[in-house]
């Protein structure tokens, strides 16, 4: 934990940013939770446990500072809700998700499945790719093995 928030603290110094107590209060947040992919909404509330003097105006605003500096991705699952994700150490892309359709959870894939693809889309498309966002849409292992029950 202290380890990526000392990886984090150098990153935004990288572009120039602090790691202010206040933004050091959101990254702890999203590194406890980090399985949990919450909304600004979700952050807001655990912070508010700890540091009850952080409104939520400042934890969008980190939110946002920390998108912008590619250590947080925003990320939608279908529901109208944005939630934010830490990016995965050293990962240049996005990792992929699975949702499923019937309990709502989500799991991660982390290594990134899309290289190949990649390659198609630069060469045919003529397109410089920076990010992606793929999320699987079905039914998960629990829901799978329930419903054989
Ligand atoms: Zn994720
Ligand atoms: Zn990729
Ligand atoms: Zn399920």
């Amino acid at each position: 934990m202290e380890d990526r928030i000392q990886k984090i603290k150098d990153q935004m110094k990288k572009s120039s940013y602090k790691l202010t107590s206040q933004r050091e209060a959101t990254v702890r947040v999203l590194l406890e939770n980090e399985a949990d992919h919450l909304s600004a909404e979700d952050v807001y509330l655990k912070i508010k446990e700890k540091s009850p003097e952080i409104g939520l105006a400042t934890v969008y605003r980190t939110l946002e500072l920390l998108t912008e500096i590619n250590i947080v991705d925003k990320i939608s699952f279908g529901d109208g809700v944005q939630r934010f994700d830490l990016r995965k150490e050293g990962a240049n892309h996005f990792h992929h998700h699975l949702v499923c359709i019937k309990c709502g959870s989500v799991d991660e894939i982390e290594e990134d499945l899309l290289p190949e693809v990649e390659r198609k889309v630069e060469t045919k498309y003529d397109f410089q790719i920076h990010d992606h966002r793929l999320t699987f849409h079905g039914i998960c292992k629990k829901c799978k093995e329930d419903d054989q029950q």
